[in-house]
């Protein structure tokens, strides 16, 4: 299968760069084929800005996504991102690699997704009517593919935990995996993260690796979240609230996955 690795890191000798040395060789040893982009070694320019439409023109004031929706419809993207969703639409799974910072991505990596998730290619696809919202939540592009990530804190374990100071780590990560992952189609599987990773010694960086490993040798078999699917019944449209009838009484990330 066709692996893509996203990674941020800036330093190749960190646990980071370590543990994303590990997944390549364990992929690769097991039959993978595996591209990494590695943000910071490509030095990805993060901002979206006028730049990624090579064929912009300067006729009123700069917008995002008209202009995001005009350079992916006319080919005239950047080559990085053009480049970069080539990657996506090639790979089976695409695993998310990077350490939490400030409770969520790093920025690198959150350009990333701005540039390549083109209105378009990401968002913006499929039709509006009564019954279907657009090819969202469930369906899109990604669809078929499936998403991971992998997260490294210096957070314990308790800190993430469901009365944790910091919020549970499902919690954090749902709009990584629900609004970035789930959004333009991936099934997401449950993502592994790594606590406490501050002070690793060789015996410990071992238990990681073989954790990372059983993750790896089950990409293709682990079910995903089970996400309820935007247009699949269980959401009025167009308000697209989840249906009086599921998870009553109840509110939060949580209900939008399936009882
Ligand atoms: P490194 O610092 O490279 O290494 C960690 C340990 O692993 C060190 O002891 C190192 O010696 C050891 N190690 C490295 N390579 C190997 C190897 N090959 N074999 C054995 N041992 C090895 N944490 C949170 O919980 N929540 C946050 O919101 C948060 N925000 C942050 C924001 C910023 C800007 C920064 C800089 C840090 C933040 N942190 C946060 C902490 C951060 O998540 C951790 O520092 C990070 O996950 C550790 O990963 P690393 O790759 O940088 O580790």
């Amino acid at each position: 299968m066709n692996i893509l690795i996203v990674y941020a890191h800036p330093e190749p000798q960190s646990l980071n760069g370590a543990l994303k040395d590990f997944a390549v060789k364990r992929l690769e040893d097991a039959g993978h084929r595996v591209e990494v982009s590695d943000l910071y070694a490509m030095n990805w320019k993060p901002q979206i800005d006028s730049a990624d439409n090579l064929a912009y023109v300067n006729d009123g004031p700069f917008n995002p996504a008209v202009d995001s929706r005009r350079a992916y419809e006319q080919g005239t993207q950047s080559q990085d991102i053009a480049a970069e969703q080539e990657k996506l639409a090639w790979a089976d799974a695409v695993i998310f690699q990077f350490p939490l910072w400030w409770f969520s991505m790093p920025a690198i990596m959150k350009g990333w997704v701005e540039r390549v998730y083109a209105y378009g290619f990401a968002y913006g696809v499929g039709e509006h009517s009564d019954s279907h919202w657009g090819d969202r939540y469930g369906e899109g592009n990604m669809a078929g593919k499936r998403a991971m990530l992998v997260v490294t804190t210096g957070g314990w374990e308790s800190h993430y935990s469901a009365r944790g100071i910091n919020g549970p780590v499902d919690d954090l990560l749902f709009p990584i995996q629900h609004g970035v992952l789930y959004y333009p189609g991936f099934d997401v599987l449950p993502p592994l993260v790594f606590y406490r990773t501050g002070k690793t010694d060789e015996a410990r960086f071992r238990q990681l690796c073989d954790t990372y490993g059983q993750r790896l040798d089950t990409l293709f078999s682990t079910p995903p979240i089970p996400y309820r699917q935007q247009n699949g019944g269980d959401y009025e449209i167009p308000a697209l609230t989840l249906k009086e009838a599921f998870a009553e009484g109840q509110r939060g990330f949580g209900v939008h996955l399936k009882e």
